[in-house]
This record gives structure tokens, sequence and C-alpha cells, in this order.
């Protein structure tokens, strides 16, 4: 292919991956259309035993679950998909991957619900080199088109490339603009706050846009329900694409 002027939006390693604008660019050739990426199919689910590598808190509800799966090599899952984590005496819970696929070993964001069986139960009590059991990859939520995010609560979003968010990770430097609405009560429950701003290097253009529920008179902020921030600032959302994630409360 060739174009009539360099594209701004194409960085030289993607350009050098195969990557094309294909509003810009003109083929020399036949073209081989293959369906998006969407489409394809996921790979199957598959159990596999684990062991725990460290629990560590984010803040004062949420923690940084690092585990090993010595027998599985490269995980092979989609930013987005989800695993089911058993331990104990057997109790599963579902929990996002929030780090990129690789070799062995995934990490999950959890957040403590008071009372919870699994998160309040059993979580606080494991600890290195303890086994537990997961299955995955689970689910079909992926990213489609790469706009904004709203999260809202308490996971999911994580640091840089081999640590962090999949949805990030994977698909940020071919990223058109991005806004991450990211919803929380109170200022102490906004972790990884100081290492969000950075994805934003490695992005075209990149917003981070903290919104608070019950903000005290210290915090300089947005305050509200995140998608009422997102909503009062996109306006018209017929242009983006939209990526909810929370929990229910
Ligand atoms: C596809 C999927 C992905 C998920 N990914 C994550 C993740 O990445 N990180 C994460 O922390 N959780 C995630 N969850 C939620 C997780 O699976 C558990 O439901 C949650 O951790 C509570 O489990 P528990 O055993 O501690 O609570 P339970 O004993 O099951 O519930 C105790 C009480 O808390 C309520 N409750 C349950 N879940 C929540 C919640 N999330 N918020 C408020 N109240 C709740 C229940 O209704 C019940 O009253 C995900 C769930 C799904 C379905």
């Amino acid at each position: 292919m060739r174009y009539d002027e360099e594209p701004f939006g194409l960085a030289p390693d993607e350009a050098a991956a195969g990557y094309a604008l294909a509003c810009q660019a003109q083929p020399l050739g036949d073209l081989v259309i293959s369906t998006a990426r969407d489409d394809e199919a996921c790979a199957e689910p598959a159990r596999h035993r684990a062991v725990v590598r460290a629990v560590r808190p984010l803040s004062a509800d949420v923690l940084h679950v690092e585990l090993e799966l010595p027998e599985a090599g490269t995980l092979d899952y989609r930013p987005g998909q989800y695993l089911k984590l058993a331990a104990g005496d057997g109790l599963a819970r579902s929990f996002s991957m929030a780090s990129v696929p690789r070799e062995g070993r995934v990490d999950l964001h959890v957040r403590r619900i008071p009372g919870g069986a699994f998160t309040d139960g059993i979580l606080p009590r494991l600890k290195a080199g303890d086994p537990v059991d997961v299955e995955l990859p689970l689910g079909t939520f992926s990213i489609a088109r790469r706009l904004p995010a709203i999260a809202d609560g308490c996971h999911r979003y994580g640091t840089g490339a081999d640590q962090g968010d999949p949805r990030i990770a994977d698909g940020r430097s071919r990223l058109p603009p991005v806004s991450l609405y990211w919803g929380m009560r109170q200022p102490e429950d906004l972790y990884l706050h100081a290492d969000i701003p950075t994805w934003g290097e490695r992005l075209y253009d990149f917003q981070y846009v903290p919104v608070l529920s019950r903000a005290g008179d210290g915090w300089q902020g947005r305050r509200g329900y995140v998608h009422d921030a997102a909503l009062a600032d996109l306006g018209d959302l017929s242009e983006h694409a939209i990526y909810l994630c929370g929990s229910r409360t």
C-alpha cells in the first residue's frame, strides 16, 4: 500500500507490524480482508492449578492478587475477559484479569466486600504459596472500538505493559482519544491515582477524570456520580464507544 502523505496517526512501529490506516492507504494489489478481531473465536476455557504469588493492598479495600499458573504456558485471553477463581473449600468467584496475557502469571484487582464469603472470608487469609484453582478465559466483553471508558467503584485498572489493565495495555499504542472516568466515593478509594495519568504517555490523547460521590471539603476535583460527569462532558455519545465496569452497588 502507499499513502499520499505519511499519516500522522500511524507510528513507525505500527506500520512495521503491518498496521495500516484504511481511510488513507491506497492498495497496490489485491487485498485479503479478514474479519475484525472481535469476531474471532475466543480461546477455549481451561482449568489450571495455580499458586498465590502475592496478595498486597492497593487501597484500604482493594487487593492486588498475583497468581502463578506454572503449567499453563502463555495465557491466551482477550482484554476484558475474566476467570473463575476457587480457593479454600472450593468456593469460586469471578474476577477480571488485570494484566496482559503472559507466561504463567495473572494479576487481579479485588475489592473486599464486607461480609463477602470470598473477599472477606477467604482472600485475606490467602498467602504466597497457597494452592488455588483457576478457570479461564471466560466471557466475551472486550474492546471493539477503543474510546472512552467508565470504571466505577473498585477494580480493573493497573499500570503498565505487563502489569495493568489488559484492555488498556493491549491496545494503547493504537488508540484514538480515550477518557477514563474513574468513579469512587472518597479520595482514599482512588487506588492507582498517581499511576493512571502515566498511561497517557503512550496514548495519542488520554484524559483521566476521577469523580467522587462522597468527597469531603478538601477534594478539588469532580463530584457526583461518574456516569453523570461523563454525560455532562461528552454530550452526544453517538460517536463514542463506552465501556462500563463496576459493581452493582
Ligand atoms: C464477570 C465478573 C467479573 C468480576 N470481576 C471482578 C473483579 O475484577 N474484581 C472484583 O473485586 N470483583 C469482581 N467481580 C465480583 C466478584 O465475582 C464477587 O462477586 C465479589 O468479589 C463478591 O464476592 P464475595 O464472595 O466476597 O461476596 P458474596 O458472599 O458473594 O456476597 C456478599 C454480599 O455482598 C453483595 N455483593 C456481592 N458482590 C458485590 C459487589 N461487587 N459490590 C457490592 N456488593 C456486592 C452480595 O449481594 C451479598 O449481599 C466480578 C464479577 C463478575 C460476574
